[in-house]
């Protein structure tokens, strides 16, 4: 097969790595930003990537997204710090803050257990919420992975994992939809979710 130069071939190999692209899709979103995008579009689009990975990190406590250091979240004096809810991605976590109801602190598992995709425990972010139970700074933990298989088995893991703390374990109230997304879910829906969250 004949290929593209190496420079388009570098672009399409780049977008082959994002999530559900395969190499068609890739080749057809390199030849339009060839093709068709602007110049300045495509300083801009490089720039932000950039920018990116030299100006935003993980938080070190929560896994949360910062700027510098600790989180807002992680470093916000007035929410309740003894207060963990365990989910799934970043995605998740922003949702729930869009609500504006709930004032604790959050863990980002960064996935979750697939033995489908591979993936296990020691693929995920779980090590340090042990550790801050460890510690003894947690009364509460709600586990808000979605309502899917994956998410159930992990919320069952991290279960038997806190079991030897004496600590209160939760799961948020299934009025959030079997097999649904919590980033999906309305505000209503979250709500109610957190009304009716129960011992786990
Ligand atoms: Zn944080």
């Amino acid at each position: 097969m004949k290929k593209y130069p190496s420079a388009l071939e570098n672009l399409i190999e780049s977008f082959s790595k994002l999530p559900g692209v395969g190499r068609k899709t890739a080749e057809r979103y390199a030849l339009y930003t060839f093709t068709k995008m602007p110049e300045e579009d495509i300083t801009d689009f490089s720039n932000a990537l950039i920018s990116m990975h030299k100006d935003i990190s993980v938080c070190p406590c929560c896994g949360n997204i910062t700027e510098s250091g600790l989180c807002s979240i992680c470093s916000d004096e007035t929410r309740k710090h003894d207060q963990i809810l365990v989910v799934e991605s970043i995605k998740d976590l922003y949702k729930i803050e869009s609500v504006g109801e709930y004032n604790g602190i959050y863990h980002v598992l960064n996935g979750v257990i697939s033995f489908s995709k591979g993936i296990g425990i020691d693929d995920l972010n779980i090590d340090s919420l042990i550790e801050k139970v460890k510690n003894g700074e947690i009364s509460e933990v709600i586990l808000a992975t979605n309502a899917t298989l994956e998410g159930e088995t992990t919320a069952r893991y991290i279960r038997e994992l806190l079991n030897e703390y004496n600590i209160k374990v939760t799961r948020l109230a299934h009025g959030l939809p079997v097999g649904g997304d919590l980033s999906y879910s309305d505000e209503m829906t979250i709500l109610k979710a957190f009304e009716g969250r129960t011992e786990y």
